[in-house]
């Protein structure tokens, strides 16, 4: 019995490493590359806690503003309201503020938590603003500050933010070095600067309304927050969903808003991102044809390309991402539910 199992054990080892040489090199580099495709890293600065990786971008904001110690401090009370107070990696945060009283008024208000600093809108008598929770980001008490600034002076407010830990589903992959160097980083990088700059300007009102829409109807093939590791390295998380649906499908805006990029990138192929206000995109990749142009006015649930297999994919799906303050969330917030902000 023993010896049988003996026997048995290297047999197989052999018989995968057979499996993987018949591959042909390039192949298996497509498919990391797919893999990888929309497994992007956005900024982490230290103050998350969480240590840098090769392959994050430098944090594309500042770091929150010091007060201006030349400026008068305020005595107005701002009333700031975390919505909601306790969060895991990957959820969406709606910070309000409210000015009770006499006070101001202010021209602009910020908010810094996570190592980001978000502009707030003002909205209905008091100021609003998206933020997203970061994959990675380790679970604890965040400080959210929020300064307002006008010219009379400066006041601000301090609230917690609870992060609870949350599990994500893990995958690996191993290849050769010469594999690896088969991947154009550059190309990946010049993506990435091309969504950077559709994304830098948002609406400061927000353009959706009623309930966010499944773009298309598919089978589930990656979750948000999938992390990959490749030769025991982890290399990013799926920034989103991928729904597999056949070449052609519609897809449909989740809601209302703005095309502010409809062109093939390298990995995604071609992609369309909505700005839907107050800084809330969402991103669509993978598409087989595109139906809308920068700049154009989408309403929910129009078509604004269709499903295809495009850049680095491994067949017909539908890459959707939904992204807040510059951080990805998980699209499952929306489909089918609204974002109030009263
Ligand atoms: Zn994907």
């Amino acid at each position: 019995m023993v010896a049988r199992n003996a026997r048995s054990r290297p047999r197989r080892r052999r018989a995968r490493s057979r499996w993987w040489a018949a591959v042909p090199a390039v192949l298996v580099a497509w498919l990391l590359l797919a893999w990888l495709a929309t497994a992007e890293v956005p900024p982490a600065g230290p103050e998350t806690g969480v240590p840098p990786e090769a392959g994050s971008l430098p944090a594309a904001q500042p770091p929150p503003a010091e007060p201006d110690s030349r400026q008068p401090t305020l005595d107005v009370a701002l009333s700031v309201r975390l919505d909601p107070p306790v969060l895991q990696p990957g959820d969406l945060l709606v910070i309000k503020v409210g000015l009770p009283g006499p006070g101001g008024p202010f021209e602009s208000l910020r908010a810094g938590l996570l190592g980001r600093s978000l502009e707030l809108s003002p909205h209905r008598g008091g100021w609003v603003g998206l933020a997203g929770v970061d994959y990675r980001t380790p679970p604890g008490r965040y400080p959210v500050t929020v300064t307002a600034a006008g010219p009379a002076g400066l006041a601000g407010a301090t609230e917690v933010l609870v992060v609870e830990p949350k599990a994500f589903a893990e995958s690996r992959l191993t290849v050769t070095a010469e594999q690896t160097a088969l991947l154009a980083e550059d190309l990946v990088l010049r993506d990435r600067d091309r969504v950077a700059r559709a994304r830098a300007r948002s609406h400061a009102a927000p353009l959706w309304k009623g309930s966010f829409l499944l773009p298309v109807e598919g089978r589930l093939t990656t979750d948000f927050g999938h992390i990959r590791f490749v030769n025991g390295r982890e290399r990013g998380r799926h920034s989103g969903v991928d729904l597999a649906a056949p070449t052609g499908t519609p897809v449909r805006a989740t809601n209302h808003g703005e095309v502010v990029l409809a062109e093939a990138l390298h990995v995604t192929g071609l992609t369309v991102i909505i700005d839907h206000g107050l800084g809330l995109y969402s991103s669509y990749g993978h598409l087989s044809a595109i139906d809308v142009a920068p700049g154009q006015r989408v309403s929910a649930g129009d078509r604004i390309g269709a499903v295809g297999s495009t850049g680095f994919s491994m067949g017909p799906h539908l890459h959707w991402s939904m992204i807040a303050g510059g951080v990805f969330v998980n699209p499952w917030r929306f489909a089918g539910a609204s974002l109030e902000l009263d």
